[in-house]
């Protein structure tokens, strides 16, 4: 590749293309089929899921959000409650908890893993406190047992929020079965990216499942036997049937981020001022997103340098929850989650970069950060 080639933060060409014919195939069944919401696509897409996931349950919904939203009223919580979750996330992980009329709670994250501390979680809890909502940020997880052993203890629901982390594991067990419920995102750059939005439940739990299954009909078990003010939220089965063409290649996907981090991890080395992401014994990182610190205040100085050379970088998230108008209260500070969104840069990750175009990467880091 040439110098003059920019190198995107994420290319879904090469994913698309190895998996066409399967698309092409699956796009003209539902147009034969003459079915396009829920339906056999849809179920058989919940079977493959579940298998996948080695859970017992999983309810396709319209996006990520939904899916957390759902997921959340499943497990009863509504107006009143509180749920313990992470300032540091997509702004949607707070928002859905707001959207069924609870309160997030906010507790501080780990350093290493930017995801949700669990002694600090442990200090949020309220006898107000419904559920506990751990995000897998950037495709890892944080370590798990304190979260579900500190859940068992205060009799409240764990919710995952796994929608950058599909695959991803810990002790063995596939991220999202670990709580009481887990909700994934199909939005087009995660890890199972779709072709709009969508996104699923997976749970242990029959009520949960029913519950959700209800509420993303309007409410209804039963065509116009409606029982509650429920959603519009159904999964398409145009995108259960495109989603099925790629779930087979998932981990081949996964396994292909794994080895391109792999190779990040040598061609970073020993750089001042860099600090490369970790990976817990016990979990499987998916790298939905390759993220390093920048210490110093140069992260905007390397983002820029990067871009002057066509690579493009991004900032996940520049701003926690809690520094948002809506969510900002006075006094309400968390360290680590605001040193965070000042040093975090995530470089080009996806399944079928190639290790020249890592290359090219990395020495531009080098040679910015030198
Ligand atoms: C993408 C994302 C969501 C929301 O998913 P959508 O499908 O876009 O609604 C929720 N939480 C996190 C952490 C995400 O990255």
């Amino acid at each position: 590749m040439s110098r003059a080639d920019k190198v995107p933060v994420l290319d879904l060409a090469p994913e698309i293309a190895e998996v066409r014919p399967e698309l092409d195939a699956a796009w003209a069944r539902v147009l034969a089929s003459g079915h396009f919401i829920l339906g056999p696509e849809v179920d058989a897409f919940e079977r493959e899921m579940a298998a996948y996931l080695g859970v017992k349950h999983a309810v396709g919904v319209a996006s990520g959000t939904d899916a957390i939203v759902l997921a959340l009223r499943g497990l009863g919580v509504g107006p009143g409650d509180e749920v313990v979750t992470t300032p540091f996330t997509f702004f949607a992980t707070a928002e859905s908890i707001s959207a069924v009329g609870a309160t997030p709670v906010f507790a501080d994250i780990d350093p290493e893993t930017f995801n949700l501390d669990a002694e600090l979680a442990a200090r949020a809890v309220t006898p107000r406190t419904k559920a506990i909502l751990p995000v897998h940020l950037f495709g890892h997880t944080s370590d798990l047992d304190p979260i579900l052993e500190l859940a068992r203890e205060r009799n409240v629901a764990v919710l995952e929020d796994v929608a950058q982390a599909l695959g991803g594991q810990w002790r063995r067990r596939k991220l999202g079965t670990l709580g009481k419920a887990g909700a994934f995102s199909f939005f087009p750059s995660k890890n199972l990216g779709g072709f709009g939005d969508g996104g699923l439940v997976a749970t242990g739990d029959d009520e949960v499942a029913g519950t959700v299954r209800m509420l993303r009909a309007h409410g209804s078990r039963r065509k116009y036997f409606n029982e509650a003010i429920g959603y519009n939220s159904r999964l398409d089965a145009l995108h259960a049937a495109l989603l099925r063409a790629k779930l087979p290649h998932l981990d081949a996907w996964n396994q292909g981020r794994w080895r391109a981090a792999a190779r990040y991890r040598e061609l970073l080395a020993g750089i001042p001022g860099l600090v490369l992401p970790v990976e817990r014994s016990g979990a499987v990182h998916v790298y939905h997103q390759y993220t390093v610190r920048v210490t110093g205040g140069r992260r905007d100085a390397l983002k820029e340098a990067l871009a002057a050379q066509g690579i493009e970088t991004m900032v996940y998230y520049p701003k926690s929850m809690h520094e948002l108008p809506v969510y900002a209260r006075p006094g309400l500070s968390f360290p680590h989650s605001e040193v965070a969104s000042r040093e975090v840069l995530s470089l080009p990750m996806w399944p079928r970069i190639e290790p020249e175009v890592q290359a090219r990467v990395a020495s531009a880091v080098r040679a910015a950060m030198g």
